[in-house]
């Protein structure tokens, strides 16, 4: 007994302890919410775990089992919708957990045989873990941590559900709190459940972890207007050097500051969009390098390749009518080329790139300019890349 209560006590600590770090990583990460309902499904378990052990004997801890079972149950739950994209089910699973919430309180309050009451909540649990377990099967991506999630999380569905016959079949309809609760099956289901239920934890805070990184990671590289690379990625890139050579092309709008005079910051924004799409279709690693300048990455591309590359996208950005401007009304953009040798990498070519933007706009803008070194001989590595 005084094993048991001193087990409880350590699990209670990790379970409070690891709340509380949930709890202060969910606001550094500006209200996390995954993060959030674990450290509540957290809080909840402690909250149990300690009215198990302090109260025991007591209507709390008949309370504790029965209500804030399911509750934690449904919290935890409620991190994995948060995970998962899939959220079609929500609806029909929320209104009978909620049924069978209600079903069991009003058996409580009638005094119905807590053989009656039991059933009910497991099968509450066990719905909420079930959920869980699909919501997991339909969005998985089958990476070693999904996968390892669906199985602890269709484990604990298991021992959950494990229940509901031995409820039936081998405590029968007389079964009272004290007999269920202080059983040898009830206590080994548990001891497992603790068990599978930390492996569940370690597994969704893994998974937020990743996640969080994830949206970081693409937050830190892309451009917030455009979707677009931002500088910073663009030059990451910029500066590798691989084995064949290449181009790069240079974009920058043409008298933009009319634009905006024009028709105001917005529209102006919109333009940059629509650019900004047009060089996204091109299929090439393109970035938004600064207000209104864009810059393409094209490895193993010759500077005639590149040429035909920004040809397109001048015609088409001046064939674009803007909706937002006059139905006669149009935009133009002018185009530098640089090329870079074999083991050089792509940032090599940006001062050639940029010169021959200069010349573009100096020749009178809408046109494409290339580098004169970079027409002359192609990268080698090049064609035999494009064979
Ligand atoms: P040029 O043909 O010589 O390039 O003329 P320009 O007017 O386009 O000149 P420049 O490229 O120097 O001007 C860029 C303008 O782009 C200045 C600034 O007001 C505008 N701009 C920069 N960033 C943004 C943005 O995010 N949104 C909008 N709407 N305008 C921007
Ligand atoms: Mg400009
Ligand atoms: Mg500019």
């Amino acid at each position: 007994m005084t094993a048991t209560v001193g087990l409880n006590i350590v699990i209670a600590g990790v379970l409070g302890l690891l709340a509380l770090l949930c709890a202060v990583a969910s606001l550094a990460l500006q209200r996390n919410v995954p993060l959030a309902w674990v450290a509540a499904a957290l809080a909840v378990g402690t909250t149990q775990t300690l009215l198990l052990t302090f109260a025991a004997g007591t209507p709390l801890e008949f309370v504790s089992a029965m209500v804030l079972a399911p509750f934690g149950f449904w919290l935890a739950n409620n991190t994995i919708y948060c995970l998962m994209p899939d959220k079609r089910l929500r609806q029909a699973y929320l209104a009978a957990f909620s049924a069978l919430c209600a079903v069991a309180v009003g058996l409580f309050v009638a005094g119905a045989p807590f053989f009656f009451q039991v059933i009910v909540v497991q099968l509450a649990c066990t719905l909420a873990m079930t959920d869980a377990a699909l919501r997991i099967l339909s969005g998985i991506k089958w990476r070693m941590l999904d996968v390892s999630l669906l199985l602890v999380v269709g484990a604990l569905t298991l021992l959950r559900a494990a229940r509901l016959p031995l409820i039936a079949f081998y405590f029968g309809p007389d079964v009272g709190f004290s007999d269920y609760n202080g059983s040898v099956v009830e206590l080994t289901l548990l001891a497992v459940e603790s068990l599978v239920t930390l492996g569940i934890i370690a597994l969704v805070i893994s998974s937020i972890i990743a996640d969080t990184i994830a949206t970081y990671q693409q937050q830190s590289e892309r451009d917030g207007l455009t979707g677009l690379l931002n500088r910073r990625a663009i030059d990451a890139m910029a500066g590798q050097a691989g084995p064949a050579g290449g181009a790069v092309i240079f974009c920058d709008l043409d008298h933009f500051k009319l634009v905006n005079d024009r028709y105001g910051h917005q529209i102006g924004d919109a333009v940059i969009k629509a650019f900004a799409a047009l060089i996204e279709r091109t299929g090439h690693q393109a970035g938004r390098i600064g207000g209104e300048e864009f810059a393409l990455l094209l490895p193993g591309a010759s500077a005639a390749d590149a040429r035909d590359v920004a040809e397109m996208i001048r015609r088409r950005f001046n064939e674009l009518a803007h909706p937002v401007l006059g139905a006669t009304e149009r935009l133009s953009a002018s185009f530098g080329i640089g090329a870079y040798q074999p083991s050089q990498p792509p940032a090599s070519a940006f001062i050639r790139a940029d010169n021959a933007l200069y010349r573009a706009k100096a020749a009178g803008r809408n046109r494409v300019e290339a580098d004169p070194s970079a027409e002359q001989p192609e990268p080698s590595g090049a064609r035999e890349q494009a064979a």
